[in-house]
């Protein structure tokens, strides 16, 4: 079988700095780490090859920084990477990073299975991985958090609801995002990193991809322009409701109007 990961380097620290005039986040290369959600994701994607023979390929979008997060994803197992960048890509919101990281795929191959990780620690969307699904053109089934079963046509995977499991079977090729689960991830092994030390990364840039149409790439591709950053602001200006709940309607109607909402 074959099987692409998506991982994206994130900060490593949740003090992440925005340019105000740009509105994006400042990405300085220094301390950075895997995105933990695709941790866990490499671990699914390492568990139905154990069960079932395959190769796993990893891939993210980003700079040529993030090449590092590759290696580790075959340090922990995965047979190859490939690293996304191009200036072209910069600026991209979700629809355009979705669209660039179809494209990569296609470049890469053919795949019965993609595994994302549910969202990530710093764009926090948690909607690439569905969007992937819809340019892919491939079924898709979120917040899976342990495999069921590998059969030939199909996988079943139990996703985590919250207050609920569903098991689900849904035919290759799919796309699953995956949960936190108690899989926890396998560190990189010290033998494959002595082993694949020389193990080069497939840079894929822009004039690689099939589609080159560069309206749909980075800034220019991206439907969502942030038009200004600011911090909440606090208001202190709020009243408590402590008498029976069963008049809270007509307390919340007697503040509205004394305020002039209604
Ligand atoms: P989620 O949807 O939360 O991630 C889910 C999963 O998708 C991840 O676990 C991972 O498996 C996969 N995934 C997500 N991103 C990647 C990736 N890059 N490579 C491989 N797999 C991935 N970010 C910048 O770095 N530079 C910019 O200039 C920039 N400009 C932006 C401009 C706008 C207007 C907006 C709205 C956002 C911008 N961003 C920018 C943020 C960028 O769009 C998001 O980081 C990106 O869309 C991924 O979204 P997410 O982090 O919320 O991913």
């Amino acid at each position: 079988m074959k099987i692409c990961v998506c991982v994206k380097q994130v900060p490593a620290s949740s003090n992440v700095k925005i340019n105000p005039k740009t509105g994006t986040l400042v990405r300085d290369g220094n301390n950075t780490k895997m995105n933990p959600y695709d941790l866990y994701a490499i671990e699914l994607a390492l568990k139905v090859k154990e069960q079932q023979e395959s190769t796993v390929k990893a891939i993210t979008m980003g700079p040529p920084a993030a090449t590092e997060i590759l290696h580790e994803a075959i340090w922990m197992g995965c047979d190859d990477g490939y690293l996304l960048t191009d200036r072209k890509f910069a600026g991209a919101d979700v629809v355009a990073t979705a669209y660039t990281i179809s494209q990569g795929i296609k470049y890469m191959g053919k795949f019965d299975l993609v595994v994302c990780g549910k969202q990530t620690t710093d764009g926090d969307t948690a909607q690439v991985g569905a969007e992937l699904a819809h340019f892919l053109k491939m079924s898709y089934v979120c917040y899976v958090d342990q495999i069921i079963e590998v059969k030939e046509k199909s996988i079943v995977v139990r996703t985590n609801n919250d207050k609920t499991y569903d098991i689900v079977e849904v035919n290759f090729p799919c796309l699953i995002t995956v949960e936190k689960s108690n899989d926890t991830p396998r560190l990189p092994s010290y033998k494959r990193s002595v082993k694949y030390s020389d193990h080069q990364i497939h840079t894929v840039t822009f004039d690689k991809l099939f589609d080159t149409d560069e309206s749909k790439y980075g800034l220019k591709g991206s439907p969502t322009q942030v038009e200004r950053m600011f911090n909440p602001m606090k208001d202190d200006n709020k009243v408590m409701l402590n008498e029976e709940e069963s008049s809270y309607a007509n307390q919340i109607k007697e503040i509205l109007k004394d305020r002039k909402y209604i």
